[in-house]
């Protein structure tokens, strides 16, 4: 049995506006599990963002108390919009911030979806 104690979940963060349908979104993919849409403020040519449907804050969150079928619908998504999005060819990356020093200002569980020009080694934020 986990002990993991996830920080509680904020219902009015923005993603969880958006999966209410109370913002708008520019929705890429929709299943019963997930949404993935495009990011409001994009670092890269493509950059889009991949949630959870449930109410998860992080990785380790999401890792601990998700079903099998939610980790999975996750990463497929993460699979299926790289291919929407046109970047397997060329190469692409993800990416999650967590907490306060992987600069997570959301706190709902998300990955990034970065790709349409070389990355280069790393994505620095301030
Ligand atoms: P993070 O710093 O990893 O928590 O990333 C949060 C991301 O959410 C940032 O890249 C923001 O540009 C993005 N974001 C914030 N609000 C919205 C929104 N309403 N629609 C789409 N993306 C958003």
């Amino acid at each position: 049995m986990t002990t993991y104690d996830p920080n509680p979940y904020d219902p009015n963060n923005v993603f969880a506006k958006i999966l209410r349908g109370e913002i708008p979104n520019k929705t890429i993919y929709e299943d019963d599990l997930t949404l993935a849409f495009h990011d409001i403020n994009p670092q890269a040519p493509v950059h889009a963002l991949v949630i959870p449907k449930g109410a998860y804050v992080s990785m380790e969150d999401f890792s601990a108390r998700a079903s099998d079928a939610e980790i999975a619908a996750l990463f497929r998504s993460v699979g299926k919009v790289a291919e929407m999005l046109g970047v397997t060819q060329d190469g692409w990356r993800i990416l999650s911030n967590v907490g306060s020093n992987g600069g997570q200002e959301v706190p709902h569980l998300h990955i990034h979806v970065f790709g349409g020009k070389k990355l280069g080694p790393m994505l620095v934020k301030g």
